[in-house]
């Protein structure tokens, strides 16, 4: 087959970019290069930002329910190539094709929906006055803005930004991960069979410091919604800063879930805990990487724990039986591993997994962990405290509450919580006593886009979701007018 050439969207246009670089892009599952991404610069970037700001204007000005059918189109285009999109995500990625059809690609057209439906009645404040006045609020749009998004979700994480910031009437500049750039690329020329206009949403491939720093740097960009790491997140407040511009960060997490003696731990209750650790190889920000278990139940906690760790098969992603594929990258791969061996060194007993897999035939290059459970360290190591970003639980024993949120709490990140118990008192108290910005109770990735997203410390600034993010993509205005 030959490789696939992605293309930049700039003005409308697909091109490729202006120096003629191109990145490999990996098949993790075989490890070899499929496809060829552009390595852009900061010359494509200027290209994008001018495009975005001659379509500004217009697009502003555009009414919303104009603005809502043009995502509704581009969310229909999206659903009507819903399996070709799905295996090229997994292609891209590494993630079974089951979870690219039932969990990214549909929530691609969620993201797109969502946002074109909930713009049209979206209204400011006003406030009264006694002494005979009254404020009102205009919420501009901030005109062009930058969009950043990894490699775990694609398709799904760069919908989750572009489409509140062209709901609420800006024009974008978009980067997606150059590790996974064919579903950002597929979309931006489905944007443009949707007939979004020229310069609306702009698409630059290429590599972090190469277009995702001149794109935070650009003067024109008003506003950086990133998701990605905590370092690359520092490193953007910084670029930021002297300009004052408005930053979005969701960025690392290292999650615990906690499970109290009182929990129901029914067969559908521990399968969600499981997938709450392994779900797309344990690659989502959320997943539940410290499993602390109250002393009481924890030895047959674990025994029924592991039996379902040591029955989720790993494989070709494109083979339905198939729970975990391949890991994003060689890269990424290796930091995997090590983190294991980290784990060992640490004292750290491997009560299931720890190895790498080699799989048979034309998978045999690819990047295959096997789902890793760890047990026997404090929580002060560093793999209790290190993001690892792959297929590795540990389990921590606790005694009651107050200890188990002492554990909970004590790491650098505070992105999401997931808590099992059966009393609903412990259930608010303990949800309200985490220091985390989502937390789950009975259950896991249960998301309403309505909600406020995001996480706290080290796990970023700011919030995603419903009014949260057209409040971020909008600039208020207050105007009081005596009478
Ligand atoms: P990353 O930080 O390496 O890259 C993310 C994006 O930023 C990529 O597009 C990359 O090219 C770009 N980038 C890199 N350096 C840049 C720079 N100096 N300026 C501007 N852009 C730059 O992250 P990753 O490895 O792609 O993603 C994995 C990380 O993302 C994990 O830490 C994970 O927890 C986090 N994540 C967080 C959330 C969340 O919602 N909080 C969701 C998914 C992933």
């Amino acid at each position: 087959m030959p490789s696939l050439r992605l293309a930049n969207l700039i003005d409308g246009r697909l091109q490729a970019p202006r120096l003629d670089r191109w990145l490999d892009v990996f098949e993790p599952a075989t490890g070899e290069v499929f496809a060829h991404c552009p390595d852009s610069s900061s010359d494509d970037v200027n290209d994008a930002v001018a495009a975005a700001q001659r379509a500004a204007p217009g697009w502003a000005a555009t009414p919303a329910e104009e603005r809502a059918r043009l995502l509704h189109k581009l969310a229909d285009l999206i659903e009507t190539g819903l399996d070709d999109l799905a295996a090229l995500e997994s292609r891209d990625s590494g993630k079974t094709v089951a979870m690219a059809r039932s969990l990214d690609i549909p929530r691609a057209v969620s993201n797109l929906r969502y946002f074109a439906a909930a713009i049209v009645p979206w209204s400011s404040e006003s406030h009264a006055m006694e002494a005979g006045a009254i404020n009102y609020t205009l919420r501009h749009p901030l005109g062009v803005v930058g969009c950043i998004s990894p490699w775990n979700l694609p398709l799904y994480l760069f919908t989750w930004k572009i489409a509140p910031a062209l709901a609420a009437g800006n024009t974008v500049v978009a980067k997606p991960s150059e590790i996974t750039p064919c579903t950002a690329a597929r979309l931006a020329e489905l944007s443009i069979e949707a007939g979004i206009p020229a310069g609306v949403l702009n698409v630059v491939h290429g590599t972090g410091p190469g277009v995702g720093q001149a794109i935070v740097e650009h003067p024109q960009v008003k506003a950086i919604s990133f998701t990605g790491s905590t370092r690359t997140g520092a490193q953007i407040a910084m670029s930021a800063a002297p300009q004052f511009k408005k930053v979005s960060l969701e960025l690392g997490g290292k999650n615990p879930a906690v499970v109290f003696a009182d929990a129901d731990l029914s067969d559908a209750n521990l399968d969600t805990i499981v997938r709450s650790g392994f779900a797309n190889q344990g690659e989502i920000c959320l997943c539940g990487s410290r499993l602390l278990v109250q002393r009481d139940i924890y030895d047959r906690f674990r025994e029924r724990y592991l039996e379902r760790v040591r029955a989720l098969r790993v494989g070709d992603p494109s083979d339905a039986s198939t729970n975990l594929g391949a890991l994003v990258s060689r890269a990424h791969f290796d930091k995997v591993m090590g983190c294991i061996a980290q784990a060992r060194e640490e004292g750290g007993n491997i009560l299931c997994g720890g190895n790498a897999i080699t799989q048979p035939g034309r998978l045999s290059g690819g990047w295959y962990v096997e789902p890793t459970v760890i047990e026997g360290l404090p929580s002060e190591a560093l793999t209790n405290q290190q993001e690892i970003f792959g297929p590795v639980v540990t389990l921590i024993p606790f005694e009651n509450e107050a200890e188990a949120l002492h554990i909970a709490n004590g790491t650098g990140y505070g992105l999401a919580a997931s808590v099992w118990t059966s009393d609903l008192s412990r259930a608010h108290r303990f949800g309200a006593a985490l220091d985390f910005g989502i937390v789950w109770i009975n259950c896991w990735l249960l998301r309403d886009l309505r909600t406020p997203f995001g996480g706290t410390k080290q796990s970023g600034l700011g919030r995603e979701g419903g009014v949260e993010a057209l409040r971020f993509f909008t600039e208020p205005k207050n105007i009081c007018i005596r009478y």
